[in-house]
């Protein structure tokens, strides 16, 4: 009975898991409930397992409410004084992102 505690795969994993529930929150966009709560499963596991959401999965939901963005339904995008600005329509919370374009991993 071995026990592997320590290593490499529990992140990854948790990572893989992350990634599959955001595939199904983007499956599920036209019933906004359940995609929003794929959204916070995955984000609970990323935090119990301390793994951090890549970028894209970071800005494919609202940090308030948890909504997954659909462009042109429930996402409003503006770029301003090099900024880009995200609105959420159904909480209406406001995500910034600034405009640099130093090398982003991807
Ligand atoms: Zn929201």
């Amino acid at each position: 009975m071995a026990k592997a505690e320590k290593g490499v795969s529990t992140k990854k994993i948790a990572q893989e898991r992350i990634d599959i529930l955001f595939e199904r929150a983007k499956e599920a966009q036209n019933e906004p409930e359940l995609s929003a709560r794929y959204v916070s499963l995955a984000r609970e596991m990323a935090m119990k397992q301390r793994v951090r959401l890549v970028k894209c999965h970071r800005r494919s939901f609202c940090p308030s409410c948890h909504a997954y963005f659909i462009p042109g339904e429930n996402l409003r995008v503006r770029i301003q004084h090099g900024k880009i600005i995200y609105t959420c329509g159904i909480c209406g919370a406001v995500t910034r992102i600034p405009l640099n374009k130093k090398s982003e991993p991807r």
